[in-house]
C-alpha cells in the first residue's frame, strides 16, 4: 500500500466539472511547479531541461520536461490521457418550457449511463463567449456550484414494470432537466438570461456557449478502510491526475530522454476535433520539439519513443462476474491493469507490455491484466491513434473502478498511489529494453 494522500486528487475532481476547467486546475500546478506556457501561435526554442506547458482550444494540455539530450538521440516518454467524461450538453436554443415547469434541451455527450443523472442535484459549467464592451470575444468560465437542476424519474405507480423491463429513457423526451416554474417574464429566452445572471453580463451579449451539466455532489471517500474514491469523472481525470503528478514528482531530475504527459479532450466522441487525440496536437508539438536540424530527427525520436495510454480500467462487479473473462478479474486497488486486445481497440502489444511488467517488477508494484470477453465488443481509448499516428509502440493501462461512464463512478483510494509510481518509473527509464 503506498501512503499517497487522495485528497488533492479529490479537490481536482471537485474543481474540475468540464475539460475547461480540468485544463485550468492542471495549468495552475504547472504554473506553481515552475513550468511555463508556451503559445502554438509563437516560435519555440525551450532549452534543454526546461519545463513547459501548452493548451489548445481550452481543453487539451501537454506538460513536458526537454530532456538533456535531442529527443532525436533519446526519445520521448509520453503518457496520454483525457479530459472528457460523458455527460450532457445543452443546446444552442435550449428553452423549452412544458406544462408549468422551466427546462431546456440537452444532448447527450459520449457514451452517458443516462439513468445515473436522473434524481441527482446537478449545475451547469462550462465556457461562455460574450461580447465585451469594446466588441472583442470574452470567453467566460462558468462553474456554477449551487445544485438547481434535476432530470425526475418517474414514479414507480406509473411505469409499473420498470423493475422487471429495466430503465429505458429516450434522450430526447425524457432527459431536459426541470429548473423552476414558469412565471409570466420567464417565457422568452430563460436560459440566457440566467446565464447572464450567474455571468453578471447582459443576455444579449452572449453570443455562444459550451455547456455541460455535472453531479454537485463532492467527490468522496467511502469504504471500512476508506479504500474507494466516489465521484463524477474519474474516467479520466484520475488519469490526467497520476500523470501530472507523476512527471511533478521528478520535475527536478534530469534526465536524457524528453518527459510528457499530454491530456486531449474529445476521447469520448472519437477524438476527431481540433485539439482530441486524432489532431495536429501530438504530432506538432513532437516535431517542434526536435529543436536541432538534424535530418529525420522527428523520425528518428519517434523510432526511440514510448506512448502510455493511461484510461481507467474495468474492475470486476461482484454482482456481474459473468461479464469478465474468468481468468481476468481486475480488482479495486489492485495496481495498474494493462489492458489488451487482440483486435487492436487497445495499443498493447507484447514489447510494450514487457517493458511495463519490468518497471513494476522493479518497483515492487502489484499490477493486473484485462482482457474482455470474447463475446463481449470492448471499448477503446486514445492509445490507438496516437500509436498509429506516431508509430511508437504504446501500452494501454488504467486504475481498476466500477459504474464507469456513470454521473458518480467508484474507484480506489490506493490505486493512484501504485498508478503514480508505476508512470514515474517509466518517465525516468532511458532504455527501453
Ligand atoms: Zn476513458
Amino acid at each position: 500500500m503506498t501512503s499517497e494522500s487522495p485528497s488533492q486528487l479529490l479537490s481536482f475532481l471537485d474543481a474540475s466539472p468540464t475539460p475547461f476547467h480540468a485544463v485550468e486546475a492542471l495549468c495552475l500546478r504547472l504554473k506553481a511547479a515552475g513550468f511555463k506556457e508556451l503559445e502554438e501561435q509563437e516560435s519555440w526554442n525551450p532549452l534543454p531541461g526546461s519545463r513547459c506547458f501548452v493548451v489548445r482550444g481550452g481543453t487539451s494540455l501537454a506538460a513536458w520536461i526537454q530532456g538533456t539530450e535531442p529527443p532525436s538521440d533519446s526519445g520521448f516518454r509520453l503518457i496520454g490521457a483525457h479530459t472528457d467524461s460523458p455527460n450532457l450538453r445543452i443546446k444552442p436554443q435550449p428553452d423549452l418550457n412544458q406544462h408549468g415547469y422551466l427546462q431546456f434541451g440537452v444532448e447527450v455527450y459520449g457514451g452517458a449511463l443516462l439513468s445515473s443523472w436522473a434524481d441527482r442535484d446537478l449545475s451547469v459549467a462550462g465556457m461562455v463567449y460574450v461580447r465585451s464592451e469594446s466588441g472583442k470575444i470574452e470567453g467566460h468560465m462558468l462553474h456554477h456550484r449551487d445544485p438547481f437542476l434535476r432530470i425526475p424519474l418517474l414514479a414507480i405507480h406509473l411505469n409499473r414494470d420498470v423493475n422487471e423491463k429495466g430503465l429505458v429513457l429516450n434522450a430526447q423526451n425524457h432527459l431536459p432537466p426541470i429548473y423552476g416554474l414558469e412565471a409570466e417574464d420567464d417565457l422568452n429566452q430563460g436560459m440566457h438570461r440566467l446565464l447572464a445572471e450567474m455571468l453578471k453580463v447582459e443576455a444579449e451579449d452572449i453570443l455562444s456557449f459550451d455547456l455541460s451539466l455535472f453531479d454537485t455532489q463532492p467527490a468522496a471517500i467511502l469504504g471500512k478502510n476508506q479504500e474507494f474514491i466516489v465521484s463524477g469523472r474519474l474516467d479520466n481525470l484520475y488519469s490526467c491526475f497520476c500523470a501530472l503528478e507523476a512527471l511533478l514528482k521528478d520535475a527536478e531530475t534530469e534526465s536524457p530522454q524528453t518527459r510528457m504527459a499530454v491530456c486531449f479532450d474529445h476521447e469520448e466522441i472519437g477524438s476527431m476535433t481540433t485539439q482530441g487525440a486524432r489532431s495536429s496536437f501530438i504530432t506538432s508539438l513532437l516535431r517542434r520539439l526536435n529543436l536541432e536540424n538534424a535530418s529525420q530527427a522527428f523520425e528518428r525520436s519517434c523510432a526511440r519513443s514510448m506512448l502510455i495510454s493511461a484510461d481507467m480500467a474495468h474492475a470486476v462487479h461482484p454482482n456481474f462476474s459473468e461479464k469478465h473473462e474468468p481468468q481476468h478479474f481486475p480488482q479495486i486497488n489492485g495496481g495498474p491493469v494493462i489492458k489488451i486486445n487482440a483486435q487492436g481497440r487497445y495499443a498493447t502489444n507484447g514489447g510494450s507490455e514487457a517493458i511495463f511488467e519490468q518497471i513494476c517488477r522493479e518497483g515492487e508494484i502489484p499490477l493486473q491484466k484485462f482482457v474482455n470477453r470474447t463475446d463481449l465488443a470492448c471499448g477503446s481509448t486514445i492509445g490507438p491513434y496516437v500509436a498509429g499516428n506516431l508509430g511508437v509502440p504504446t501500452l494501454d493501462v488504467g486504475a481498476a473502478m466500477l459504474s464507469m461512464h456513470s454521473v458518480r463512478e467508484m474507484g480506489g483510494a490506493f490505486d493512484f498511489g501504485w498508478m503514480t509510481q508505476a508512470f514515474r518509473g517509466f518517465y525516468t527509464r532511458s532504455e527501453l529494453d
